[in-house]
């Protein structure tokens, strides 16, 4: 099928066939509903097939919704579809303010813009005409809303599709174990793009053992080795930690002091760039002090390595290389991400440092080698996602390298090298990872082959969120069915956050038939428990995190 001509002039690029067999399959399902899963590698060219599917809804005379993770985080998306369709696109983000908003509301109403692109709030937006939904990077965390009204906005996208009559394509190469599930038992068709587009290689992906090296600030040497190689050959690196600041803790050798949140039940991160310690989930801040404040000896020490300390070490090692740091204390500033993409993509020989930014979206054509700094926070973490979040996140990251002529290579640093998940996922990628994974949760009886709900409190006074929660426990004792279980109540997994003391219950079921009506019932009791009013709680359906 032809092509419209890109608004910029250019010709659109060939499709390769993969992805000609994807536009035509969903093609064909337009005018009724029918859920797609798009499972292609990073760099596939996913997005080439949302423009073309968008061009034929466009010619039809209808309109397209397009969900986005954080369109701040994902500035090139956006920019393709205005490129290529013109006028015509709404992008709709938190920062609009009101009278842009109200703009894009009645262009929107009068039907001069019909693609829809926005955030996830964008999936409750009234849209005459709709006739195809796509989520992009539908695993995403950013589509749950976790505070207010909780939704998953990829699964508010299915409904809203079949309630318009609609297909809705989820695209992905990392895909939730929610929307492989639901391949699995036919409720999604799966739309492969296996091949990546113009032809580049797929990167080498090779664990890099430290159980034996030295490392200087987390980097050891051979990842080094690499490193010089890479840049002496006028290639671009990129070095990935997802954590932010400079050093998770400070620490004083002399009397054991820790750099304690004072509302948290966590550490405050070094922020030296900043002068400050900084706690990333409260937000408290203090100057980084000089002397301890316990004992006032000087041997204060940051702890393990952030972004700001890699990039340092870098520096030190390599001070001929022009080096980028990108992270959100680095583009705090409206614009700076999108200046920092341009000095990449204008310099030759560069070094890239950053966290999740980096693997979101952006394409990186001259980088050919990723390093990652740690991959072990994410295989002995006590939440049960934390594995298919760290194998998503590596995945995404090792896709922005060698998208170019040349084939990339990715080196992972662990300890555990022979961990059974890491080594399925070196070897057969995200699939054969995914497979392995969701038999332990199958094995587990923990989402997607069950249901959840947490029921969540925090209060100022310590034992009263446990106190509210035993009162809807045994209330609730004797309307128990089978295949309902509740956990709980137990401390959360950080038990004191901004000053307020927190716990929760877990409600799971085997059937989502069996879960709602005791949900309903819950509700119910909690509103009519009088420690309510003394705590604040919320029920958080299908949660994603703190358990
Ligand atoms: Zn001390
Ligand atoms: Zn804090």
């Amino acid at each position: 099928m032809e092509a419209a001509r890109p608004a910029d002039g250019s010709l659109p690029p060939v499709l390769h066939a993969e992805q000609a067999a994807a536009v035509q399959t969903v093609c064909g399902a337009l005018g009724g509903f029918a859920a797609f899963l798009l499972q292609g590698v990073t760099g596939s060219g996913k997005t080439e097939v949302y423009l073309r599917l968008a061009e034929q809804v466009l010619a039809r005379g209808n309109s397209v919704l397009v969900l986005v993770p954080e369109i701040a985080l994902t500035p090139q998306l956006a920019c393709r579809f205005v490129d290529r369709l013109g006028g015509g696109v709404a992008l709709l983000h938190s920062r609009l303010n009101d009278s842009e908003r109200e703009q894009a509301w009645q262009r929107v109403r009068l039907g001069r813009d019909r693609v829809v692109l926005g955030t996830r709030s964008t999936v409750l937006y009234p849209i005459d005409h709709l006739e195809l939904v796509i989520v992009d990077e539908e695993h995403d965390t950013s589509f749950k809303q976790q505070d207010g009204l909780r939704y998953s906005a990829r699964d508010l996208a299915v409904i809203r599709a079949r309630r318009a009559g609609c297909p809705v394509v989820l695209g992905s190469a990392t895909p939730s174990f929610e929307s492989l599930r639901n391949v699995e038992m036919g409720r999604y068709r799966r739309l492969w793009l296996r091949q990546r587009a113009g032809g580049a290689q797929p990167p080498e992906i090779r664990l890099l053992d430290i159980r034996d090296q030295p490392l200087r600030s987390g980097l050891s040497d051979p990842l080094l080795r690499e490193i010089g190689r890479t840049l002496a050959a006028g290639e671009q690196v990129m070095v990935f930690l997802n954590r932010r600041g400079y050093a998770p803790v400070l620490a004083c050798y002399a009397c054991g002091w820790l750099s304690d949140c004072p509302r948290c039940d966590a550490r405050q991160t070094v922020h030296r760039g900043q002068g400050l310690l900084w706690c990333h989930h409260c937000g408290s801040q203090r100057p980084l002090p000089t002397q301890c404040p316990v004992c006032g000896s000087l041997e204060l020490h940051p702890l393990g390595q952030g972004t700001e300390r890699i990039e340092q070490r870098l520096a030190a090692e390599f001070p001929d290389v022009s080096l980028i740091r990108i992270d959100r204390d680095a583009t705090a500033r409206k614009g700076s991400l999108d200046h920092l993409l341009e000095q990449v993509h204008a310099a030759g020989a560069v070094l890239l440092v950053g966290t999740q930014m980096l693997a979101k979206g952006h394409h990186f054509p001259r980088v050919t080698l990723v390093g990652v700094v740690d991959a072990d926070g994410g295989l002995f973490s006590a939440d049960f996602r934390a594995p298919e979040r760290m194998a998503q996140l590596l995945v995404q990251v090792a896709g922005r390298a060698g998208r170019g002529e040349k084939p990339g290579r990715v080196l992972i640093q662990t300890r555990y090298p022979e961990h059974p998940l890491l080594q399925v996922l070196v070897r057969e990628g995200y699939e054969g990872f995914a497979r392995a994974a969701l038999c332990e949760r199958a094995a587990a009886g923990w989402p997607p082959f069950s249901h959840q709900a947490l029921l969540r409190v925090e209060a100022t006074q310590a034992e009263r969120p446990q106190v509210f929660l035993q009162g809807v426990v045994d209330a609730l004792a004797g309307e128990l069915s089978e295949g309902v279980e509740l956990w709980g109540p137990v401390p959360a997994p950080m038990p004191r956050r901004q000053g307020r003391y927190r716990a929760h219950l877990l409600v799971q079921a085997g059937r989502r038939d069996l879960l709602h009506p005791l949900l309903d019932r819950l509700l119910s009791i909690a509103r009519a428990l009088p420690e309510a009013r003394r705590v604040r709680w919320s029920l958080d359906v299908d949660p994603v995190d703190g358990l």
